[in-house]
């Protein structure tokens, strides 16, 4: 069973068993498996592990860009299996996407002000005078001024379009944002803004937050998941997670954080990547914190 929220109410995601495999040249890979979570309205989930463990694949399929090789998920406790496709639709609606890489996710040929236009007509709001009024209050939300609107995405910084894409995610009222290493891409300075920014904007939205940065996702996030190779190792409070880290793999990431103290963490020295073994069942230490246990 995965660890949930704390909030107990009924949870806006969860994912039972979750499982994704690729073909690659005939081989098999699997990118995920048996991934089981919930994410509760208004809370940050963090989704923290090494490339290649899974995590962009598994915001992927939450958002709705990709679809899971077996296991359920369900939107406020109703499996989308179960709805038709216009309903399962306009569910996703409610979600929205930030990426690394905001140059990528904006159109270069629109100005800002219509690309947040578009969003809103997308989510069924036609007037497009409210919808520039709500553009001008968005680009205050996020730090830029009002005739922002009026520029092209060529025209400003990464961290400006990073803070653009934010506004526009976040201009339907979603209820969940998946962003997926927004901040990796930004140098430390602007990063911290970024982070601070999100932050202040976390309120009814439900964030999972993926980095690869154990630092970053301590920093913002309400709960951690722990992956590698495509299996969640350990999930629990911020707290717990990185007070009380309980497998050696969330060790190790916690121990390439400097400013984490390496010594409460117990944190092993060894660079070699460790061998974590067949990986067992996932066992409750709190009501709140799970760790995948080596089998026998
Ligand atoms: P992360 O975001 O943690 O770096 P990913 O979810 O991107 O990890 O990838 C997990 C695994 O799945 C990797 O081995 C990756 O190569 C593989 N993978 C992801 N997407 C695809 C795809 N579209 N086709 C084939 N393999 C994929
Ligand atoms: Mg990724």
């Amino acid at each position: 069973m995965a660890a949930t929220g704390m909030s107990g109410a009924q949870p806006v995601v969860e994912t039972r068993g979750l499982s994704r495999e690729f073909r690659v040249d005939g081989r098999r890979v699997q990118a995920l498996r048996d991934v089981s979570l919930t994410l509760s309205p208004g809370e940050t989930l963090g989704i923290v592990g090494e490339s290649g463990s899974g995590k962009s694949t598994l915001g992927r399929i939450i958002a709705g860009l990709d679809q899971q090789s077996s296991g359920q998920i369900l939107h406020a406790g109703t499996d989308l299996a179960s709805l038709g496709r216009a309903e399962r639709r306009a569910r996703l609606r409610s979600f929205q996407m930030i990426f690394q890489d905001p140059y990528a996710s904006l159109n270069p040929r629109l100005s800002i002000g219509r690309q947040i236009h578009e969003t809103l007509l997308a989510g069924g709001r036609r007037n497009r005078a409210e919808n520039l009024a709500h553009a001008a209050r968005l680009m205050e939300r996020v730090g830029l001024p009002v005739e922002a609107l009026a520029r092209f995405p060529h025209e400003f910084s990464g961290g400006q379009r990073q803070r653009i894409a934010i506004a526009r995610a976040i201009s339907t009222g979603p209820s969940v944002i998946v962003a997926d290493e927004p901040v990796s891409a930004l140098d430390v300075t602007i990063r911290e803004q970024i982070i601070a920014l999100m932050e202040g904007l976390k309120d009814e939205t439900a964030y999972l937050f993926i980095s690869h940065d154990m630092a970053v996702v301590a920093r913002i996030c309400d709960r951690i998941a722990v992956m590698y190779l495509g299996q969640i190792m350990e999930i629990g409070t911020a707290a717990e997670v990185i007070g009380n880290p309980s497998h050696p793999y969330t060790r190790a990431l916690l121990a390439a954080v400097p400013r984490i103290d390496r010594r409460r963490a117990g944190i092993p020295t060894s660079t070699q990547r460790p061998d974590y073994g067949i990986a067992g069942p996932l066992q409750a230490l709190s009501p709140t914190h799970s760790v995948r246990l080596a089998a026998g």
